[in-house]
């Protein structure tokens, strides 16, 4: 399929900005040139911060829901366009990169719905007893919610738009100006977000999108003082760095997961091979919440291995941009090394390998492995591709045990017909989010979305978290 390669400027304050350093980016199917973007310099950002603060008047209620819902239906005319870029840049299947450019119009139209919301509170002073606090009976506290001057978000390759739209469009809808720092894998996508935001609407100053080195403009953005929030997605140990380095400031961080898929004796087995397989391979492996091990009581372990590797082998990999692709490529040869290095261990160690294992370039055919012991790489690690390593337990409470020995803690499945067995393991499982009968990757757009221990600091995404997340709330009293 042919495809014009595009020469993209980044965005300062809503101004283009063209430099003479040009960053490629280009298709891990074949190597070809997709595009390439400007990259800033420290002045770049300098203007990007002041343009931010300048002393505009935050924008009304009104006008961030307007923007936000002209941005929902102008993505819903250009899905394909967008499909088909980020197919370009990170090599998903055109099936992925087709869902997820519809899914950004649900993120869009949902914040518009959260910018015209008000969560403003009232207290009445007649609930403590006479005379145990200063002041009238009368007196009210009330809380009202204010935009942040400025906030940054940094965002990783792996679901190149919707990445964004988690971030942008609550900060929008909070009425937070930003500065937007994408994977320097995916740029292409996310100037191309930003000037379909502007052309709803959104004032140039409210969002700046830009990308450069590290040491002279991206950590700088952390550090800037008048950059009052960071919201980061991405990997654990860059996660961390930023936490390290950002210091007296808040900070939200969506790190990496290591999903369980927790299969009991009693669940539908025909289901849970469905959810293992679409929880493993969909947009190829490369999910923060992605089925990462499939944990199965021994009495159906077999059968479940078996209907796994059914099931797989009707996942076709290949040509990202044929419509009938289910996986394409990892975002790069070397990672799909990587993960082939951890297979081949896996496999040394004992791990039977039941379908796929073969590597052409970036294209890594979805596979299965079982017997998988539980201390190999592949399992402790995130494995970012398309492998689903399949580990028998003796019960739940063995699954829980070893689920939470994991260092991350950002999502887990149970599949069972037993609303008490899925009630233990809600409660014992220490994560940020726990799915009976589904994949970890589920995710209503309004609903609190994050994890906890290596995965995050309990601080959620979601848009009505991030909303809040985006601005402070002042509490004032009147005596009246
Ligand atoms: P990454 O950590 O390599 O990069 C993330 C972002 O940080 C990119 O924009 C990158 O350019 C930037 N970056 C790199 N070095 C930096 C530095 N020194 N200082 C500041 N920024 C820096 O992650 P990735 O490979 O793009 O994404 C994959 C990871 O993201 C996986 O671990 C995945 O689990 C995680 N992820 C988590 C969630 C979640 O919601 N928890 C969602 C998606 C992805």
């Amino acid at each position: 399929m042919s495809f014009t390669p595009v020469c993209l400027p980044l965005y300062i304050a809503g101004e283009p900005l063209v430099t003479s350093q040009p960053l490629e980016v280009r298709y891990p199917y074949d190597g070809s040139l997709t595009g390439t973007v400007s990259t800033a310099r420290h002045e770049h950002l300098e203007a990007a911060i002041q343009a931010a603060l300048k002393g505009h008047a935050p924008l009304s209620r009104y006008s961030r829901e307007q923007v936000l819902r002209r941005a929902s239906l102008i993505f819903s005319q250009r899905t394909e366009e967008f499909a088909r870029l980020m197919t370009r840049e990170t090599g998903l299947a055109l099936k992925d990169t087709r869902a997820e450019a519809s899914r950004v119009c649900d993120v869009l139209h949902g914040a518009s719905m959260a910018a015209m919301e008000c969560d403003d509170a009232t207290f009445w002073g007649d609930v403590t007893p006479p005379g145990k606090i200063l002041g009238s009976r009368n007196r009210s506290v009330h809380v009202m919610r204010e935009p942040l001057r400025l906030a940054a978000a940094i965002t990783p390759f792996n679901h190149p738009l919707t990445q964004l739209a988690h971030k942008v469009a609550p900060a929008i809808a909070a009425g937070t100006p930003i500065v937007l720092k994408p994977s320097d894998k995916t740029p292409l996508t996310a100037v191309r977000f930003a000037e379909t935001l502007y052309e709803a609407g959104l004032p140039g100053w409210m969002l700046s999108v830009l990308i450069g080195p590290v040491d002279t403009v991206i950590e700088p953005l952390i550090t800037d003082p008048r950059v009052e929030a960071i919201s980061f997605t991405g990997s654990v140990a860059i996660g961390k760095r930023i936490a390290g380095m950002a210091g007296y400031k808040r900070i939200c961080l969506e790190l990496g997961g290591n999903s369980e898929l927790i299969v009991l004796k009693d669940a539908d087995l025909t289901l849970a091979a469905k959810l293992a397989c679409e929880g493993s391979y969909r947009n190829s492996g490369q999910r923060c919440t992605a089925v990462k091990r499939v944990l199965a009581e021994a009495s159906i372990y077999e059968e479940l291995a078996q209907r796994i590797t059914e099931a797989t082998k009707a996942f076709m990999s290949g040509d990202p941009e044929d419509s009938k692709t289910d996986v394409g490529t990892l975002i790069s040869e070397s990672a799909a090394i990587g993960i082939e290095k951890s297979l081949h261990e896996a496999i040394a160690r004992g791990a039977v390998l039941l379908a796929g294992g073969q590597r052409n370039v970036a294209l890594l055919v979805p596979t299965v492995l079982k017997d998988v012991p539980r201390d190999v790489p592949l399992v402790v690690e995130e494995t970012f591709g398309p492998i689903t390593p399949i580990i028998p337990v003796r019960d739940l409470a063995d699954a829980v045990q070893y689920a939470n020995s994991s260092r991350y803690g950002l999502s887990t499945s149970v599949v069972t017909d037993s609303m008490s067995q899925a009630m233990t393991a809600i409660r014992e499982l220490h994560t940020g989010m726990v799915h009976v009968n589904e994949v970890p990757g589920y995710r209503l757009e309004q609903a609190p979305f994050g994890g906890i221990k290596d995965s995050g600091l309990g601080i959620k995404e979601g848009i009505i978290e991030a909303k809040k997340f985006y601005s402070n709330s002042k509490t004032y009293s009147l005596p009246w």
